[in-house]
């Protein structure tokens, strides 16, 4: 999988959609490239939040804004 894909698919990973073929080569993919676990890493904080030891999700549409944001900006430093 090359770091294109990977980020491309980050975010429908992030949001359990991917199926297991795909999950398993990302995550694959996110155990020896630091680029993209770095990504996911980061991705991942901003779209959980911790209140009292409890996960919250962000709104669908903030998630949305993030994630396209987030590809925008990847694309850009290709
Ligand atoms: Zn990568």
């Amino acid at each position: 999988m090359k770091c294109n894909k990977a980020i491309k698919e980050l975010s429908a990973y992030l949001d359990g959609e991917l199926d297991a073929e795909l999950r398993q080569t990302l995550e694959a993919h996110l155990t020896y490239c630091n680029h993209c676990h770095a990504v996911y890493d980061t991705t991942k904080k901003t779209i959980e939040l911790y209140c009292d030891g409890k996960l919250f999700s962000l709104p669908e549409d903030v998630r949305a804004r993030l994630h396209d944001a987030l590809r925008r900006k990847l694309q850009e430093c290709k």
